[in-house]
């Protein structure tokens, strides 16, 4: 097989991610396929770890119109890598690079009603209108305006887009049960939505874009797509709606491997304690493999086997095998079986794409009891990452199918508000 991390200089670290761009442009094309909407491609947190910079590039390449970034730094890292396109931030506190932002063209949020001020000053030193959108809180209860508020804001807003330090040109707002596109909430969320945007409208914003749906509505919701889609988790392939469908199932390819090899190769006896406090024993003589990654390289420590259960699937030289016992800050432990026949320096797959078999994010977030998002995000700083290339355009057998993301779910009779207006 080869592998495009074999000709990168990773080898000084006997663990790295491995990032398919082309999987993260394979599955902007799906998302943008499945909607009338354009798409942003929510870039926060690293790309959900898997590289700010090239993750976003990639994004691009698949079609993304918009780039969205939780914080402010995020945003004005795109713009210093050259991104020119239109890019969204939406997180801060009193001192953030508003101004800044605003010589940088990024868009930015009101997401409470201090924001207006702060963005008028920002507009202000920087000599130029600074583009801003309304986050409203249709309720979430986190991160945005509550309709409460929204009147004082849209009219402190309003009286500095007259003045011309702002221009209001979105309304956008998050949902608290995406992944359960019948929880009565998303319905509730959507009509509040509507109210919001009208009212934005009526006080005089002319509005370029109105954006609800992150990945799970993109996929569930198509009623609730409006202008933008926010879809993160999906750009990388994981499901956002586990319970409801897999990545397959959606047409996403999980875009990150993590991998390791064997350092050791070693012999146990039966009823052997392995790893701290013993949480597994051997059952017969048997070989074990010791696997030089542990949880300050992101391996999750309830990723461990315990009391005698064995913990997250890995793959071993192409078997499919399972952590024994502690996960430790930098070794796990894999019992290979009698008679194993793997040596050291053989490939471990912690998790990858899933396409071949193997385990994916989503079975280590399921090990763990936690969701892919915190697995993907957590990998360790000192892991190196490396890169396989997006293809090159028109590549017909890379160029996956263009299923319509939206229409999985749409057809199983999921309710499905329908506020567009
Ligand atoms: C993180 C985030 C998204 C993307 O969410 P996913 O579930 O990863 O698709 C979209 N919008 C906002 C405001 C976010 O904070």
């Amino acid at each position: 097989m080869s592998r495009g991390w074999k000709d990168v200089d990773v080898q000084n670290y006997p663990g790295r991610v491995v990032v398919d761009l082309e999987a993260i442009a394979s599955n902007v094309r799906t998302l943008d396929a499945g909607t009338t909407a354009q798409v942003m491609a929510v870039v926060k947190a690293d790309a959900y770890g898997h590289g700010l910079v090239p993750a976003s590039r990639a994004a691009r390449a698949g079609g993304a119109a918009w780039l969205g970034a939780a914080q402010v730094s995020e945003a004005l890292a795109l713009r210093a890598a050259g991104d020119t396109g239109r890019i969204l931030t939406w997180l801060y506190a009193p001192g953030a690079p508003l101004r800044e932002a605003v010589e940088a063209d990024i868009d930015v949020a009101i997401a409470a009603p201090w924001n207006v001020a702060a963005l008028v000053d920002a507009a202000r030193t920087a000599g130029r209108t600074a583009r801003v959108q309304i986050k409203v809180d249709t309720g979430l209860g986190r991160n945005g305006v509550t309709p409460g508020q929204l009147p004082e804001v849209l009219d402190a807003a309003m009286r500095a887009q007259a003045e011309g330090a702002i221009a209001v040109v979105g309304v956008f707002s998050h949902f608290a049960f995406a992944d359960a596109p019948a929880h009565p909430t998303v319905l509730a969320q959507a009509e509040e939505f509507a109210r919001a945007v009208e009212a934005v409208e009526r006080a005089g914003a002319r509005l370029e874009v109105r954006h609800l749906a992150n990945s799970a509505a993109t996929v569930t919701n198509p009623g609730v797509h409006y202008d933008l889609v926010r879809p993160g988790i999906a750009v990388y392939g994981l499901s956002p709606v586990p319970e409801l469908s897999s990545s397959a199932e959606l047409g996403l390819v999980p875009a990150m491997t993590f991998e390791s090899e064997l350092a050791a190769v070693k012999p146990l006896p039966a009823g052997h304690g392995i790893s701290y406090a013993h949480q597994y024993t051997t059952t017969e003589d048997t070989v074990m493999g010791l696997v030089p990654l542990g949880y300050a390289d992101g391996v999750p420590r309830h990723c461990s086997g315990t009391d005698g259960q064995l913990g997250a699937p890995v793959r071993v030289g192409g078997r499919d095998l399972a952590i024994a016992g502690r996960v430790c800050m930098d070794q796990l432990v894999v019992d290979l079986g009698p008679g194993a026949h793997e040596t050291e320096g053989e490939c471990v797959e912690l998790f990858g794409t899933g396409v071949g078999g193997g385990p994916t994010a989503q079975d280590w977030a399921d090990a763990a009891g936690t969701i892919s998002y915190e697995i993907v995000t957590r990998i360790g700083t000192r892991v190196p990452r490396s890169y396989l290339p997006v293809a090159a355009p028109a590549s017909p057998e890379r160029r996956a199918v263009p299923r319509e993301a939206g229409a999985v779910l749409a057809e199983t009779g999921t309710p499905v508000a329908e506020p567009r207006p």
